[in-house]
């Protein structure tokens, strides 16, 4: 779940998540041929592949993100053995919260195990994007897969999604990370996706005219744009104000959790979703209305959207002691206003993907 840095992913920026305390387990088994049998609870099918066949091919379900790790895998000469896999996710499916980076991470620690093979994680976490992208066919960045392998409990991670470096910030203890769910997903949001990932690079190419060392919107300041950017049409340069603040937001952020500030952490949330919904555009009157609500909740030090937007799910950063009447408070009011039944998970920042033994 990102806590700040919305769409600076795909500008080569910095985004700040962790890893919650919601699991998809992979139980592993050996089998002597080099084949792979999956199963997932969730959806009570099964499914298998050869791993010797050269011509496997997503087909459009689930099990394409488990197979496209092992295929990924395999194509960067790891060679895996054959295996039993069965999953079971209790992470909500298709809420933002990547149910789906969980899948791929996890199958790809029970497939490395199962096949003796010892993977650093950063190569592992562009593996599972690469699944993502090419076989599921999925334009996903790299945060989820990342903090899903990298997450820490009682750490917030600051990624460089440029570089790869990353950094971890304490979550003090006295707070959850409580995520409301909308329960609606609008249409729009793979379309506007793209339409938001076109518009930055129309910013960029304008902006490197005059500032030719400008790779993508991280590398410009808020002064630059302003000098430079004032003849952008105003949609495309709202959209660069948004990316450009973001990122200093997500170094602010990291500097107010250094020195345990949450007042300062839940002041940047607020403007994150202000900026969002007004100048990138990618909230929506439910979000709006979750994230308002919240605001009005005694021990709520920020709120925000999270994940790409257009509905999904919010986060909030909640004193420990307000948790359940934040939880009554914000279901209420969301329902009355919504006519719709939010979930709500109240959750920590957890380690993320480990191996289980089971004797
Ligand atoms: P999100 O990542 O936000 O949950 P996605 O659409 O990216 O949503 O990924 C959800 C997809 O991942 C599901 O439609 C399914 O194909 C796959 N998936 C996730 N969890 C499981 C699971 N436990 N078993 C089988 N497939 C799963
Ligand atoms: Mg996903």
């Amino acid at each position: 779940m990102n806590l700040i840095g919305e769409h600076t992913d795909y500008n080569d920026g910095f985004v700040m998540p962790a890893a919650i305390d919601f699991y998809t387990w992979v139980r592993v088994s050996p089998l002597e041929t080099r084949k792979l049998h999956i199963r997932s609870e969730n959806y009570g099918e099964e499914v298998e592949i050869d791993l010797d066949d050269p011509n496997i091919v997503a087909q459009r379900r689930w099990s394409d993100y488990p197979i496209g790790v092992a295929v990924m895998l395999e194509r960067a000469g790891h060679r895996l053995r054959g295996a039993r896999l069965e999953i079971r996710g209790e992470v909500p499916i298709g809420s933002g919260l990547s149910s789906s980076a969980a899948l791929e991470v996890a199958t790809a620690c029970a497939l490395t195990a199962i096949s003796g093979l010892k993977i650093d994680k950063r190569e592992l976490a562009l593996i599972c994007q690469q699944a993502e992208n090419e076989f599921v066919g999925a334009r996903v960045g790299i945060m989820d897969q990342f903090v899903s392998l990298f997450g820490q409990a009682h750490k917030a991670l600051m990624l460089d999604c440029r570089s790869l470096d990353f950094k971890l910030l304490p979550v003090p203890d006295n707070v959850r990370l409580i995520i409301c769910n909308t329960m609606v997903k609008h249409a729009l949001a793979s379309s506007a996706y793209n339409e938001r990932r076109a518009e930055c690079e129309a910013g960029v190419k304008h902006l490197q005219s005059y500032l030719p060392h400008v790779k993508a919107l991280r590398d410009v300041t808020f002064e630059q744009l302003e000098q430079y950017g004032r003849d952008l049409p105003d949609v495309v340069y709202r959209r660069c104000r948004h990316v450009i603040t973001e990122d200093e937001r997500v170094l602010s952020a990291a500097t107010a959790l250094e020195r345990r500030d949450l007042n300062e952490f839940g002041k940047l949330m607020g403007e994150s979703h202000r900026s969002l919904r007004d100048d990138y555009e990618v909230s929506s009157t439910e979000l709006d209305t979750m994230v308002e609500l919240a605001q009005t909740v005694e021990g709520v030090y920020g709120a925000r959207m999270t994940g790409g937007g257009f509905g999904g799910c919010t986060v909030n950063l909640v004193s420990v002691e307000h948790t359940e009447e934040f939880r009554a408070r914000v279901a209420d009011g969301y329902e009355r206003a919504m006519k719709l039944k939010p979930e709500i998970y109240v959750c920590n920042a957890s380690d993320g993907a480990e191996e289980v033994r089971q004797d």
